[in-house]
């Protein structure tokens, strides 16, 4: 795969490092750049209130961006495709509607995995908070995966919501979301999934993976930042209340009471990012050009390459062992601090990520602050690992 060509990044100046942070944020190809600049050079208008011709075209680019979407995640219909500022804000949204939707009440479980992003945590926790839920850590196994066994101890028929993420942005383990989902739909609960980590890099079809609602952010998929989406189950999104309000979200308003919007607007309240939007579906119809069979292929040589690199490399521990890592993998050294690592690989030229990464949790149970994470996109090249593990072995042994 040859796609580093199509992002400009690497070419705009002499000093760019190898970068493999691709996990916090990716570089955008000229294809989104371009869109954003047209967007704003030929259509730019506020959307679906007005009469006048730039208005219309903003108005058809937007909703052309959601089925875009829709198809992306194979979603039955465009209106259950909400626009997000992000992964983030869609949990968000999930969390704090339900708390008046009477889905969950006082008593009920929320189940989180002990990997998560703390963007999947601390909104359940403030749920839990509110109506006197539980919130219900689910453990890993001693080798850091899900564990599936004492998953299926905890699901009872106080369930309601199992949050999980696809792929563990602090271990890159995937989680067997499949399997997750149908034994909390037996059990009666609902499951959403944080796609942040698995959007970019295998195919989503929210109707296989069976899932009530999934999120994602647009900056992990080649997007521009303030984007992401939210998708849910269409009766499900129904039943929520409005969560932000305003203009577009509503039907008719007047001082004694106010209607609200049909799907998806009754959630968008406000004008929307709208050129962040369209080259959201830009974006994804990138990737989709690229193909998910491509981009596995080229990311699964660079991450075995890298594991099997570092784990050469004396006293370097794999966060999850030897097993198979969607895009990134994190490494723990005793005795060497990860931030002295990043730093000295910063100043090698290579950028990658070090701290809790969100996971504050994880990194408790694993008694340790933080680890130093490298994760790969479609434009790294073996190059780029080879430089990253000819610097990491150097940093080694200059902190050891
Ligand atoms: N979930 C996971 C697994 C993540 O890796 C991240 C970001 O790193 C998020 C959620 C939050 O994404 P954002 O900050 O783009 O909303």
């Amino acid at each position: 795969m040859n796609a580093r060509a199509d992002f400009p990044f690497f070419s705009a100046v002499d000093d760019v490092p190898v970068y493999l942070d691709n996990a916090a944020t990716t570089q955008k190809p000229a294809c989104v750049l371009d869109a954003v600049r047209n967007f704003y050079e030929r259509t730019n208008a506020n959307i679906h209130r007005g009469a006048h011709r730039l208005s219309r075209e903003a108005t058809d680019a937007h909703e052309a961006a959601r089925s875009s979407v829709a198809q992306f995640l194979h979603a039955p219909s465009a209106r259950e495709v909400l626009f997000t500022s992000g992964c983030t804000e869609g949990i968000n949204l999930v969390a704090q509607t339900l708390v008046y939707s009477g889905l969950l009440k006082a008593g009920d479980d929320i189940l989180v995995s002990s990997d998560a992003h703390h963007s999947n945590i601390v909104p359940w926790q403030i749920l839990a908070e509110r109506v006197g839920a539980n919130l219900r850590p689910v453990p890993l196994t001693p080798d850091l995966h899900f564990d599936m066994q004492a998953f299926l101890s905890m699901l009872n028929r106080k369930t309601r919501m199992v949050a999980i993420p696809v792929v563990s942005n602090a271990l890159g383990l995937r989680l067997p979301v499949e399997d997750i989902t149908k034994a909390a739909h037996d059990a009666g609960a609902l499951v959403l999934l944080d796609g942040a980590q698995s959007a970019a890099h295998e195919p989503t079809d929210v109707q296989t993976l069976g899932c009530d609602f999934f999120a994602f952010s647009g900056h992990k998929v080649y997007a521009p930042t303030g984007t992401g989406v939210l998708w849910g189950r269409q009766e499900l999104l129904e039943m929520l209340p409005p969560w932000k309000t305003g203009g577009e979200m509503i039907h008719e308003v007047s001082f004694e009471r106010t209607s609200f919007n049909q799907l998806p607007f009754k959630f968008e309240a406000g004008t929307p990012n709208i050129c962040g939007d369209i080259t959201l579906a830009v974006a994804l119809n990138y990737i989709r050009h690229l193909g998910f069979s491509a981009i596995h292929a080229h990311e699964q040589s660079l991450i075995s390459e890298l594991c099997s690199g570092l784990g050469q490399l004396p006293h370097v521990q794999l966060l999850g062992g030897a097993s198979a890592r969607a895009s990134l993998v994190s490494v723990h050294v005793p005795g060497v601090h990860h931030y002295d690592l990043g730093t000295l690989l910063d100043q090698m030229g290579i950028a990658v990520r070090t701290g809790h990464h969100c996971c504050q949790p994880l990194m408790q149970s694993l008694g340790i602050t933080g680890t130093t994470r490298f994760s790969v996109a479609v434009y790294n090249h073996a190059s780029d690992i080879e430089r990253a593990l000819q610097a990491f072995d150097k940093a080694l042994s200059m902190l050891r």
